[in-house]
């Protein structure tokens, strides 16, 4: 597989640290509001990264924070008059009940920074020991002068950098670049025992430290918006390597902006949206498909415009799927026909174009335009005459290719439950007048539906597959 890494600014071969597995670290939100649909793009595009390498079969670590503790957060507690630690587990629940209706797939670790704390310290002990940070009056920075590849990922070397810094009054660092990673406590704000004093840690180490935990000192993807490339990756990279003298992450993804209305998303221009407000008015997988019909490097442009033509495009899909399922459920037993051998061939070629689209550089895009030809083929070539095998053999590739970016999976007849009792209750006074092959049938029915039915003593029990 292809990946763009930011290091490089090239297109490389993606090659594990260890054969199988992958190490992943993706910079999660600030809990302190509902997630924007700024912030949903890269958490869709990585989980679908997420997502196809686990499809080929690797074993994926993916690990995505929480900042918890930040200017933010304090402040909105204030407005609130609830505890910093409240506003964050408020909106921690809500990021998780968005991403759920976005189809992004839980972290195998969610880690929060207060609960790093004690690490986060040791790590910048670790870093002022190294010489590498210094303190002034209890805030600590990271002296970036100290650390050769400052710079790297940017592309930027210190001069132009420090040419370019906005100069800042009363400044306690030693150069325009330094950042702090740890500050002292203000009035009001949280803060926690340190040797430089009470005080609470700067932005950038915390994905240092978390990724250092939970994933090692090497990882191989680390992943975040655009926006976040400088100065925040950057700084993790001086962090971290400072620390361990080896390479933090071998492959740097990035994802591109999103406008909106072909403006850039600003809260002054009021054309800022919560994944919440658009979840009043389309299904969260319009969005999804939305974003993932775009090739993620690229920047998009979202509106209302767009995410009707998005809900189009998906509703044909699941058109299709429904149409095909439809015939599947009105086909007798039956096995592939000689003539029906070589388009299974065919069937398989999509498959393997899918694979080459997602494979450079995941190019979703085009791996949902494969989707599209699979589901005209299908189309065109399933109907009452077709074999039932060759039939679910067209379905079941529809099922995995979708699956993977996490599109139409929602059973479109997803079947109430009362629906599925009226069946049961059908089925047995089928039972009773002896009609067994209508009962059978009824049985079939639901258990094409993943609907699977246990008769006992008590009566007819069922759950979903
Ligand atoms: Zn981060």
């Amino acid at each position: 597989m292809k990946l763009y890494n930011t290091l490089t600014r090239t297109k490389e071969e993606f090659v594990p640290l260890e054969e199988g597995k992958v190490k992943m670290y993706v910079c999660g939100p600030t809990v302190y509001n509902y997630i924007h649909i700024g912030n949903a793009r890269p958490f869709i595009i990585f989980d679908t990264l997420r997502r196809y390498l686990e499809y080929r079969g690797y074993d994926v670590t993916y690990v995505q924070n929480f900042t918890d503790v930040d200017d933010k957060i304090i402040k909105r507690g204030h407005e609130e008059h609830i505890s910093p630690e409240e506003v964050a587990n408020k909106y921690i629940e809500e990021y998780f009940e968005d991403a759920d209706g976005l189809g992004i797939k839980r972290a195998n670790v969610h880690p929060r920074v207060t609960d790093n704390i004690q690490e986060i310290i040791a790590f910048v002990k670790e870093l002022e020991d190294k010489g590498y940070a210094y303190e002034v009056n209890g805030d600590v920075y990271f002296d970036t002068k100290k650390f050769e590849g400052y710079g790297k990922l940017s592309k930027q070397n210190q001069d132009d950098l420090e040419a370019g810094a906005r100069i800042e009054v009363n400044s306690q660092k030693r150069h325009p670049m330094d950042f702090v990673l740890w500050k002292s406590k203000k009035e009001g704000e949280p803060g926690w025992q340190s040797p430089w004093g009470e005080g609470r840690p700067g932005w950038h180490i915390e994905c240092s430290v978390m990724s250092n935990r939970y994933l090692g000192e090497t990882i191989d993807i680390h992943a975040g918006g655009q926006d976040l490339a400088f100065p925040h990756h950057e700084n993790e990279i001086a962090q971290s390597e400072a620390k361990s003298g080896k390479t933090f992450s071998n492959y740097w993804v990035h994802n591109g902006y999103i406008n909106i209305n072909n403006e850039k998303m600003s809260k002054s221009k009021g054309n800022f949206f919560t994944v919440r407000d658009i979840s009043n008015s389309y299904d969260l997988e319009i969005v999804r498909f939305f974003m993932l019909s775009a090739h993620y490097r690229n920047p998009v442009n979202f509106s209302d415009e767009m995410l009707t033509q998005a809900k189009t495009a998906l509703e044909r899909l699941y058109n299709a799927k429904e149409k095909l399922e439809f015939t599947i459920s009105n086909l007798q037993e039956s096995s592939i026909t000689e003539d029906e051998k070589s388009l299974a061939i065919e069937l398989d070629g999509f498959r393997a174009k899918f694979i080459n689209a997602m494979e450079d550089d995941i190019n979703t895009a085009d791996a949902i335009s494969v989707i599209f030809e699979l589901s005209r083929f299908i189309n065109t070539n399933v109907d009452e005459k077709s074999s039932l095998e060759f039939a679910k053999k067209c379905l079941d590739e529809f099922n995995e290719l979708t699956s993977v970016l996490n599109i139409v999976n929602k059973k479109n007849d997803d079947m109430l439950d009362e629906e599925i009792e009226n069946l049961i209750q059908k089925r047995v006074d089928a039972k009773k007048n002896k009609d067994f092959k209508l009962a059978d049938d009824i049985r079939q029915e639901l258990l094409d539906k993943g609907i699977i039915l246990e008769d006992t003593r008590q009566g007819t029990k069922w759950k979903r597959a």
